[in-house]
């Protein structure tokens, strides 16, 4: 397989033309063809010449990979699955509200934090993304022109793949590449710290963090990464950031049935959260095979709802998209394979 030239910066582009003795501009051209213009094929990069298109097809080709295939629900939600060269599954899922429409992208193929409600992690961990297979997922999105959102809320765990979700993010977010503001994008994470601070100083991304339940115990029963990372101390280093001007830090709860909503998790989560300006979104449970957890019945969660805004938090329900399409992270790729596994 070639070396893609998708994922790569301005300057790593530059440092390419020069590795093969092409002008230095040329870098600036192929990122204007491959990003702006969206070609799939080095030869159709017509202000480059023939030499250079030659010589740089023998050593790389464009990366360009489309979904392999597309479901879409009745409430405009379309979700697409990706089949890369190693024949791993990556999904992703487009999700249009009136003006907006957001891309939900993907990381990892799997992931290592083994979260009991999560299809992806029940998946296990199987490799990194890189920056131009999740750039591919960007650029190959069928509603590309439409695009304004997005999100690095697909399978994996981005902050355990920091290297390649930064790159991906400077190529959305600069002028050669998508020109996009940061504050069009929102990276969550189950909580890993020390890349969680980096994020917060190298980006100007908003960040969500995936909270689910205010205890120790508890918590850890359901995301083993509160043992290395307990939400308490992720809670603490988010209170030493600004959070009252444009960017924006959220907590994602799911709320299980009998498991997490009740008056002592909402005055926790209140505790918690203290002092930071931020918001809850109470997301419903999109269920999966091999676990015992259910979800909350619209009543709870509105009871809940009402249950932390009693203490104060501003506190949004998301509204259930896609769910007919199994829109929730990894549900897709997982029947994917399981159907591949009895073929
Ligand atoms: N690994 C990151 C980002 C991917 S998961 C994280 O955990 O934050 C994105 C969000 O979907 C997380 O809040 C996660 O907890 C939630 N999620 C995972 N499985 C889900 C399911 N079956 N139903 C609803 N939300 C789910
Ligand atoms: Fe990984 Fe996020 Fe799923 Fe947990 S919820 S297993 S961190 S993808």
């Amino acid at each position: 397989m070639k070396n893609t030239l998708l994922g790569k910066t301005l300057e790593e582009l530059q440092g390419i033309c020069l590795d093969l003795k092409l002008p230095k501009f040329a870098g600036k051209q192929i990122a204007d063809w491959i990003y702006l213009k969206g070609v799939s094929d080095i030869n159709s990069m017509t202000n480059l010449s023939l030499n250079a298109r030659q010589t740089l097809s023998e050593n790389f080709e464009v990366g360009l990979i489309p979904p392999v295939e597309e479901h879409h629900s009745d409430d405009g939600t379309s979700k697409y699955l990706y089949k890369y060269h190693d024949n791993v599954f990556v999904e992703t899922v487009m999700i249009p509200d009136k003006s907006r429409v957001t891309l939900c992208v993907s990381t990892q193929v799997g992931c290592k934090m083994g979260c009991e409600f999560c299809a992806t992690g029940k998946q296990g961990f199987n490799r990194n993304l890189n920056a131009g297979e999740i750039i591919n997922l960007v650029r190959t999105l069928p509603e590309f022109e439409d695009l304004n959102n997005i999100v690095y809320m697909g399978m994996g765990e981005p902050f355990d793949n920091y290297k390649e979700v930064v790159k991906s993010i400077e190529i959305l977010t600069s002028d050669w590449g998508f020109a996009m503001s940061p504050r069009r994008i929102t990276v969550s994470t189950s909580g890993i710290i020390p890349q969680m601070i980096d994020f917060i100083y190298e980006t100007q991304c908003h960040l969500a963090i995936s909270m689910h339940n205010p205890f120790h115990k508890e918590r850890q029963e359901i995301m083993p990464i509160e043992k290395k990372y307990p939400i308490e101390d992720v809670c603490d280093e988010i209170r030493k950031h600004n959070w009252y001007g444009q960017r924006r830090v959220s907590f994602e709860y799911i709320v299980f049935k009998g498991k997490n909503n009740t008056y002592d998790h909402a005055k926790e989560i209140s505790y918690l959260l203290r002092g930071i300006e931020t918001r809850v979104n109470l997301i419903r449970y999109h269920s999966t095979p091999d676990t015992a957890l259910e979800g909350a019945s619209d009543e709870e969660i509105q009871r809940f709802q009402e249950e932390l805004e009693g203490f104060g938090l501003i506190t949004t329900i998301r509204a259930s998209k896609g769910e007919d399409i199994l829109a929730a992270c990894g549900l897709l790729s997982t029947k994917k394979i399981m159907e591949e596994n009895r073929e």
